[in-house]
């Protein structure tokens, strides 16, 4: 694991306490293969509490602190959201759910002082 994945892991987990979530998160160096555009993306079991990070370390090697750190808290953010997008996604397509999803997050960084990814990067490698 390269030093700034390990950065990413530490952001995780700074969020993930920060946030007060109970999940189990295991991490995974390597998008499966139709993700390769992707930065990171998290997907959570809800039943079992386990999360799975997945990250490029390829491409979180090419970031900064502050970008990273931004990487780390969305996908905590995901997690944290992940049991009500779940439920919409019974009423509404996935794509609007994942863009309002989007707007969220992005309101909770500039709260937070992190910088925003632009729109064409997030919808490329971060969702
Ligand atoms: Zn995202």
């Amino acid at each position: 694991m390269s030093e700034k994945s390990n950065l990413f892991k530490q952001y995780c987990k700074i969020w993930s306490d920060k946030f007060h979530l109970d999940y189990v998160i295991y991490f995974l160096e390597k998008c499966c293969k139709e993700d390769e555009n992707k930065i990171a993306y998290a997907i959570l079991d809800c039943a079992a509490c386990v999360a799975t990070i997945y990250l490029s370390t390829e491409e979180i090697d090419k970031l900064s602190s502050a970008e990273i750190e931004s990487i780390a808290f969305e996908e905590i953010c995901h997690l944290l959201l992940t049991p009500i997008t779940y439920l919409l996604n019974n009423f509404y397509n996935a794509e609007y759910i994942i863009e309002l999803e989007h707007i969220i997050i992005n309101k909770m960084k500039r709260s937070h002082g992190l910088c925003i990814i632009t729109p064409t990067q997030q919808s490329n490698q971060l969702l």
